[in-house]
């Protein structure tokens, strides 16, 4: 509220006091004690009259009875502001002043009838009703301000008056010619009184009403006024604003036509106002390349008069190109009608650059995560099939008789060909993960053996190194558990093997517990060695994937530095995690955490079928595989079977020799010439007159490998190198009563 306001309301308030009953009546009471002493001369004279005219003692009659009533009146008048702040009751005081002012009136009217009656020969009838007059205007003149006292006074006057007249005929029996005449003046006088009353109440009260009035309307002007400042201000900031905006602002007629555009504009396109004023930004701005759909789209809705968003490509005077976001806002007058357009643009070509650069380079990304799969399939498949050319040949020198030093050399070949097998396969399997989250069987499996077994492949390694391995199991371990075996394995021979690898000397302590929570069990594994430990400084990055706790490691041990990083991500997928204290020359100590869900109940199992030796007798195999060391090596591992083998040199040879000689099972390499392995298997499975169990023998040992098989309609997947008893397993299970079971890949489970 402006002080303008804040004066006008103030005023208005106290004019509202002043006029309430209460001020009135303060306003009647100051009056009163105000003008005693002007009404005293009045007093006086009529007195000193009497006194000169009737005689001393009605002078002083007059005088004294006067004063009386003036001295009680004002003397309680003279209180009421006082009994009034200390609270006595307004309208009680009210009354007390009513009773006085009678009383007042009283001692006028008997000065009144002393002159009346006391002079002699009635000679002062006149001088009493001129009295009597000036008393009755004198009290007339406070009606506004206390109405019952003026009105007790009036009446107190006018019963004077009627009672001297009544008088004056009870006495004469009649009235005198003079008294008659009196009685018309006094008359006269009581109907100039009252119309001067009437005027004077009546005026007082207009401008009552009228000087509120002036207050109030100050008051519509004063908040007028304030209005109309606070608009002038906000149209003038709306205006800077606009002029001085880093966006362009353009205002336009509702047939879209420009009238007026801010300095943005100007900068930004190049037109200055003048050169705008009267086009429509299409005509102005539209590019060749322009969408017209979208510009139409903002035309449109200028017509209609609705909000639009566009994102549209502009052209500068320049010629230069430009991206602009516009924003529309049709301005509606009272009746809905579109009043003005306002559209406000932003320069967005560098976003629309980022935007471009970021599609461009998530192409490109995608292009690259695409050769890198490509890549690792191939180099899987390049590097696996010599692979199984080696690992198959040395092991089968190995079965041969051999001296000493032959048989040494052979041993170096396996153990080499197969470091290199865990490097690749730890390659493919992280490539794997860290393109998806890892896909976890859900197998019933007793834990005590899933952790012997681990610790039975790498037994032998501690007693090359003359390294303890014990295994300590804290309390009972749940006899079977719900999970996947091969994962805990996984997990368990690389973080077993990593600390029988860093161990030069002393051993490895396995701790194993677990312990029910929720509906199954947390297990926790603690792998402590005596090792060479690692720095304080590369204990947290020894899980980061490719990361070694230092060069040399590599070096003098070999590795990927892909193991735990594998292994952790395997562990949290069940539900812990891995973590690891470690001191530098002294050892390590790996904790690894992993929920398994409780097993079925047993007794509701189906029993186990009875294990049944292989019948291989009068069973043909159909060897489909273009790689000529690949073919001796199955042919090597199978001579001592009863199996009739077949060999194919292409997925064309294959599905013929099928149709043909109606092998019982078909091994089918993937990449083949002419035809390859998955085309082969459609085509078998399309019109071959008996289908044959087909297994796919591959150096592609991707998930999405396996699955592309089984939607070609293969049953089983062996991956290269192949391993005979692999080889033998899958053979035996194909020639089983029982639906052929699909085996998990051989490398990597
Ligand atoms: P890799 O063993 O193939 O190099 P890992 O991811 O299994 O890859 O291990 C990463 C690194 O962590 C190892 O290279 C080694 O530096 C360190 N490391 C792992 N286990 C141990 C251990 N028990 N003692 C000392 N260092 C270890």
């Amino acid at each position: 509220m402006t002080a303008a306001i804040q004066d006008i309301r103030a005023r208005l308030d106290a004019f509202d006091t002043r006029h309430a009953p209460t001020g009135l009546f303060l306003r009647y009471a100051h009056g009163r004690v105000a003008h005693f002493w002007g009404r005293q001369v009045m007093t006086l004279l009529g007195s000193l009259a009497l006194l000169f005219l009737a005689g001393p003692v009605f002078g002083l009659m007059a005088v004294v009875m006067a004063l009386a009533g003036e001295i009680v009146d004002c003397g309680l008048l003279r209180a009421v502001p006082g009994l009034l702040k200390r609270g006595v009751n307004p309208a009680r005081l009210s009354r007390l002043a009513i009773l006085s002012a009678g009383f007042q009136a009283a001692t006028i009217g008997a000065c009144i009838v002393l002159a009346w009656h006391g002079v002699p020969d009635d000679a002062a009838t006149a001088f009493a009703m001129a009295f009597a007059a000036g008393a009755a205007i004198n009290a007339g003149l406070v009606l506004p301000f206390h109405r019952h006292a003026a009105l007790v006074r009036l009446v107190i006057y006018a019963a004077t008056m009627a009672g001297l007249f009544l008088s004056e005929i009870l006495t004469l029996g009649h009235l005198s010619q003079r008294a008659l005449f009196d009685l018309i003046a006094t008359g006269i006088m009581g109907y100039a009184i009252h119309i001067f009353l009437g005027f004077v109440t009546s005026g007082h009260r207009r401008h009552t009403s009228n000087s509120r009035e002036l207050l109030v309307q100050s008051l519509d002007l004063a908040r007028a006024n304030t209005h109309l400042k606070d608009q002038q201000r906000e149209a003038r900031n709306l205006s800077l604003v606009a002029r001085h905006a880093n966006d362009s602002v353009i205002m336009a007629e509702p047939d879209g036509c420009i009238f007026w555009v801010n300095e943005a504009f100007t900068r930004i396109t190049g037109y200055s106002l003048q050169e705008a004023r009267g086009l429509r930004p299409s005509e102005l701005l539209n590019a060749p390349d322009t969408d017209l759909a979208v510009s139409d789209g903002v035309a449109a809705a200028v017509t209609a008069g609705r909000a639009h968003r566009a994102e549209i490509l502009n052209q500068r005077k320049d010629g230069g190109l430009i991206w602009i976001e516009t924003n529309i806002v049709p301005v509606l007058d009272e009746a809905g009608a579109v009043e003005m357009v306002i559209s406000i643009e932003r320069d967005i070509s560098s976003a629309k650059t980022h935007e471009a650069e970021l599609a461009k380079a998530k192409i490109a990304a995608e292009k690259g995560e695409r050769a890198k799969a490509s890549f690792l399939a191939t180099m899987s498949h390049e590097i696996r099939t010599p692979m199984n050319g080696i690992i198959g040949m040395a092991d089968l020198l190995a079965e041969a008789p051999l001296d000493s030093g032959n048989r040494h050399y052979v041993q170096t070949i396996r153990q080499s060909a197969n470091a290199l097998l865990r490097i690749i396969n730890d390659i493919l399997e992280f490539s794997r993960l860290d393109a998806g989250k890892p896909v976890l069987h859900a197998n019933v499996f007793a834990p005590a053996d899933c952790i012997g077994e681990a610790l039975a492949i790498l037994k032998p390694q501690a007693r090359a190194k003359g390294l303890t391995l014990d295994l300590l199991i804290g309390g009972a371990l749940p006899d079977r558990v719900t999970g996947d075996d091969g994962r805990l394995r996984q997990i368990l021979i690389n973080i077993v093997g990593n600390a029988i690898k860093f161990t030069p000397r002393g051993g490895v302590t396995i701790r194993a517990s677990a312990r029910r929570e929720g509906d199954g069990h947390e297990f926790r594994f603690e792998i402590e060695d005596t090792g060479i430990g690692i720095a304080p400084d590369r204990v947290a990055h020894v899980f980061d994937e490719f990361e070694q706790a230092d060069t040399a490691t590599t070096r003098q041990f070999g590795g990927t530095g892909l193991g735990l990083s594998i292994s952790r991500l395997l562990a949290r997928e069940m539900g812990g995690d891995i973590t690891l204290t470690s001191t530098l020359g002294q050892g390590s100590c790996f904790t690894v955490t992993l929920h398994m869900a409780t097993a079925p109940d047993a007794t509701q199992r189906p029993p186990a079928p009875p294990e049944q030796p292989p019948d291989f007798a009068h069973r043909v195999v159909l060897v489909a595989e273009d790689n000529r060391t690949n073919r001796l090596l199955v042919r090597k591992y199978l001579e001592d079977t009863p199996l009739t083998l077949l060999f194919a040199e292409n997925g064309r040879e294959a599905v013929e020799m099928t149709r043909r000689h109606r092998p019982d099972i078909v091994l089918m390499d993937m990449s083949m010439p002419e035809m390859d392995g998955l085309t082969a298997t459609r085509a078998i499975r399309d019109d071959a007159p008996a289908q044959p169990r087909i297994v796919a023998l591959t150096a592609n040992a991707f998930a999405s490998d396996r699955a592309a098989c089984l939607a070609a309609g293969m049953n089983g997947f062996l991956t290269k190198p192949l391993r005979k008893d692999d080889l033998l397993r899958v053979l035996a299970q194909s020639t089983a009563p029982a639906p052929f079971p699909f085996p998990p890949p051989a490398d990597l489970s």
